[in-house]
């Protein structure tokens, strides 16, 4: 049986903490500490951890979350880039010998390479409460290089949350729910309000929980066009999707083509992308990449 914790993430524990190694909040790295356990435990539950699981925590902050992580995961590897947390994650991850605190930026470091050599072919469990102003860039470097990740369990920005979910016809809907959806199931585990965090963010936010696939739910034949596609379709959200494709810089197709293509996906000449589903991006680009 593991230690029970002696740090709860309550509000007067993290003041203590903070106080004692004089620590200064740096907006540039996002920090927004949690302090509300109610929403620990939402995270943990979400996050399905258990003792077999390898866990990397992106910006751990004082280590509030990575205890939690710690108690149930067989081992925590936690990024953290603000050198001056590293002396209060010494001490409050101390009794926990199945943690390792790396000093570096999240974006910097090769996660194929840790995951590799920590987890031997084990997929990774990604846990975090991120740090909003690299949500996206974290999120979609992870995704996109396909390292085995089994799950993220993310807290963002509640908007953001939204965008990830959305399906066709929302005002949500974009190119994050596209990019999200063909590598991942979304769903949202818990809303947050600021008053959880020290300091209050000015925004709400989300816990969501990515269930990665291991095959994509469609198969295009080219990944990369029908990204492009589906770039340039929400590029000009109040343009038709045909004046979309027309007018961007990363494709050189001719207006007939578009028309054709459209044509041949049984789309009316007016169709704008946010009505298309995943499925259909991958049938209209399919239509391209065989021209
Ligand atoms: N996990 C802690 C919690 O829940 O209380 C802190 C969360 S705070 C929103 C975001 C954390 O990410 C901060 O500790 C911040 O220093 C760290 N961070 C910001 N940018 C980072 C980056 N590029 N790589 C690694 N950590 C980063």
């Amino acid at each position: 049986m593991k230690k029970i914790l002696s740090k709860d993430g309550s509000p007067r524990q993290t003041i203590e903490i903070l106080k004692k190694y004089a620590f200064v909040f740096q907006k540039r790295f996002g920090q927004n500490f949690l302090i509300d356990p109610r929403v620990l435990d939402k995270i943990m539950a979400a996050a399905e951890i258990g003792p077999d699981d390898l866990v990397l925590e992106i910006g751990p902050g004082i280590g509030t979350l990575t205890q939690h992580l710690a108690c149930a995961a067989g081992r925590v590897i936690a990024v953290e880039i603000d050198r001056a947390l590293i002396p209060i994650l010494e001490e409050t991850l101390r009794d926990l010998p199945n943690t390792r605190i790396i000093n570096d930026d999240i974006l910097k470091v090769d996660v194929e390479k840790l995951v590799q050599e920590e987890g031997q072919g084990r997929p990774v469990k990604i846990v975090a409460n991120l740090p909003y102003y690299i949500t996206t860039p974290i999120l979609m470097d992870l995704l996109e290089k396909r390292i085995p990740v089994d799950s993220m369990t993310v807290m963002v920005q509640k908007e953001v949350a939204q965008r990830m979910c959305a399906g066709p016809g929302s005002k949500d809907y974009g190119a994050l729910s596209l990019a999200v959806q063909y590598h991942s199931e979304p769903t949202i585990a818990a809303n947050v309000p600021p008053n959880c965090f020290m300091p209050r963010p000015k925004v709400g936010s989300t816990v969501v929980r990515l269930k990665v696939y291991d095959e994509a739910p469609v198969d295009p034949i080219d990944e990369h066009l029908m990204f492009r596609i589906i770039r340039a379709s929400f590029n000009q959200r109040r343009k038709t999707l045909a004046n979309g494709l027309k007018n961007s810089p990363e494709l050189t197709f001719e207006k007939d083509e578009i028309q054709d293509a459209l044509e041949r996906c049984g789309f009316s000449s007016n169709v704008r992308g946010e009505d298309l589903s995943l499925s259909q991006f991958a049938q209209l680009s399919d239509i391209f990449a065989k021209k």
